[in-house]
């Protein structure tokens, strides 16, 4: 899902997949949906 991240005042939308920054929660929303990385295994 997409998580939303606070940095220089502003509000980003990050898909928790592969970690792509989107500063619209639609954009991010619709890339995840076609996000194919579905591993984070760089991610904790
Ligand atoms: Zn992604």
């Amino acid at each position: 899902m997409v998580e939303e991240t606070q940095r220089d005042d502003m509000t980003w939308y990050r898909c928790e997949k592969c970690g792509l920054m989107f500063d619209s929660e639609d954009d991010a929303t619709k890339h995840e949906e076609t996000c194919d990385a579905e591993d984070p295994s760089y991610l904790r």
